[in-house]
């Protein structure tokens, strides 16, 4: 392809609009142009990588034995209404209506699409397993759409299916596609981690999150430096220590903490450490109230609140609640005195010397012994892990880090089978609900965490895999015949290979066409120029390393081939 039939717009100046590298990086060597919030038009670059990337995925599906589909995504309301999620999603649902005021739905997954489609097509033990998948465009009205493709509104992703007859029919399924995903993401020249997800009233095992680990990634996970434990931050478990020894005193003491509500503000007014204190959270479980304390220092991790009271619905209680709960304003909540379910943090056991709020305004308690004077309901790991924690597997100490998910892999039971009535008749002719699992790639935002994870100051290092062109060939003066003679002969013998090539034809000076193949991150590039057509050789320096390479124009191609390699 000769640059001047493309369109390549490349920009000089970094774009205001863009706050992570690889979104600038995609706007500035022109693969994409947005249009609104969240939403982009891919130009004839970006378009190319993203159908390499499409290409991969596809492969690998296809290898892992799961079936190819596509399901519309306009969708009627009632199927989401079957399912409960019309409601569910309502805040990141595009509704719309049609001529015949019919509500439709831009739909955001399509795990109602693909079950009730099952439900209907399939019946008998014979036909199962089955996994179908889709490459398709989704569609979520994100509160905060941002860093370009990483959170848009429209968006590519490659949605997959399995029907199972049982608990280890979906394993291999789960499998399967957990390995598969480690082969996409591999291709796609990522270094990827998995990580436990939250899945849940699903047991521990039972979902993965593949990550790449960027520090513009907006999910916190953990991971261990001893094993192979790694989870989302929504997971992540930690070991339990064992508490301080603390000599109890005799009673609790009030004590005045006029306006001061935070845990900073009173630990520092009493020149206590935060750990010293205890924070007492007022939630509601199905509209009742209950107490949940962590340690100071910690925050609530909801996600491990929620699976320890499977099926509650759990709310933060409001100001009006929280008074009506404690009998004092916000802030001076405590458990001591307090007729409440009490849930804890598993680190609290029996610690015996603490500062609580003592539901009374302007008023803490000193010398608070939980193992005296509070009845617990439970204990359980209710905080967020932190750096530093123990790893709940070894002896070693889990480290936080940034992640961008870009795929997912989630058993999800019978949930949908069941209200869809996805049912197969066993070898006894009996009828049973099908199993399913899911298992989510983001396309765009894969392709956009390629470009975050390799890039320099230059501009993107591609692989070759996924690369729009894997060479650049640059003939320095255009108007010079045989430098553009030997990038044309080069050119058609690279194609005829299977390789996709651009030469550089525009007439610019050669220091601004070397900017732009760096900015483009073309993996090899080929430079064409009177003097070494004088020695009757070309130079190819590979992108993101230094050393260039000499070589004559009849071994060109094969030198070329053999460094793609
Ligand atoms: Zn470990």
């Amino acid at each position: 392809m000769r640059w001047s039939k493309t369109h390549i717009p490349t920009l000089k100046e970094d774009p205001q609009e863009a706050e992570i590298p690889s979104h600038r990086l995609m706007l500035r060597a022109g693969l994409i142009r947005r249009l609104g919030g969240g939403l982009y038009t891919f130009l004839p670059l970006g378009l190319k990588a993203l159908r390499n990337v499409e290409r991969i995925v596809r492969e690998e599906m296809d290898r892992a034995g799961a079936i190819e589909v596509l399901m519309p995504a306009l969708q009627p309301r009632e199927i989401w209404e079957q399912s409960g999620r019309y409601e569910l999603l309502s805040n990141v649902m595009f509704r719309i209506r049609d001529r015949q005021d019919r509500d439709l739905v831009l739909g955001p997954t399509h795990e109602e699409i693909i079950t009730d489609l099952v439900a209907r097509e399939i019946n008998s033990y014979r036909q199962l397993p089955k996994t179908f998948y889709q490459i398709q465009t989704k569609f979520r009205d994100e509160i905060r759409p941002r860093f370009g493709l990483m959170r848009a509104k429209e968006f590519s992703m490659k949605d997959a299916y399995s029907f199972n007859t049982s608990p280890e029919d979906l394993e291999t399924s789960y499998q399967a596609m957990y390995q598969a995903y480690v082969r996409i993401f591999e291709r796609c020249g990522l270094r990827t981690k998995a990580v436990e997800a939250d899945s849940g009233a699903m047991g521990g095992s039972s979902s993965h999150e593949f990550m790449v680990l960027a520090d513009a990634g907006e999910d916190g996970i953990v991971e261990c430096d001893a094993c192979a434990y790694a989870a989302n931050l929504e997971r992540a478990e930690r070991r339990a220590v064992a508490p301080a020894d603390e000599t109890p005193d005799r009673q609790p003491e009030p004590i005045a903490t006029p306006g001061h509500k935070t845990i900073e503000d009173v630990a520092r007014f009493l020149k206590a450490k935060p750990t010293d204190l205890i924070k007492t959270l007022i939630y509601t479980a199905n509209g009742q109230p209950i107490a949940v304390l962590v340690p100071g220092d910690r925050d609530l991790n909801e996600h491990k609140l929620a699976r320890l009271l499977p099926g509650q619905t759990l709310a933060m209680a409001d100001d009006a609640q929280i008074e009506k709960a404690t009998g004092a304003p916000v802030g001076f909540a405590g458990p001591v005195g307090l007729s409440l379910p009490i849930y804890a943090d598993v680190s609290l056991q029996g610690r015996r010397r603490v500062i609580t709020g003592a539901n009374r305004a302007d008023t803490h308690l000193q010398g608070v012994d939980l193992t005296r004077d509070v009845t617990f309901t439970a204990f359980a790991d209710l905080a967020i892990c932190r750096e530093g924690d123990g790893c709940p597997r070894c002896a070693g100490t889990l480290h936080e880090k940034r992640g961008i998910e870009v795929g997912h892999v989630f058993k999800l039971g019978t949930k949908y089978s069941e209200c869809f009535k996805a049912t197969y008749l066993d070898p006894n002719g009996k009828e049973q609900v099908m199993i399913m699992g899911c298992y989510g790639i983001g396309v765009t935002r894969t392709l956009q965490a390629v470009i975050e994870q390799s890039h320099d100051a230059q501009g993107i290092i591609w692989p070759a895999s996924i690369a729009p062109y894997q060479i650049a060939i640059l003939p320095l003066n255009v108007s010079h015949a045989e430098s553009l003679k030997t990038a044309e002969s080069l050119m058609t013998t690279l194609e005829a290979q299977g390789f996709s090539v651009i030469l550089d034809d525009r007439d610019e000076r050669p220091g601004f066409k070397f900017k732009d193949a760096d900015l483009l991150g073309f993996p090899l590039r080929v430079v064409v120029s009177e003097r070494s057509l004088a020695a009757g050789q070309v130079e190819i320096k590979r992108r993101g390393v230094d050393e260039k390479v000499m070589v004559s124009c009849a071994e060109a191609a094969q030198k070329i081939v053999e460094l793609l390699k």
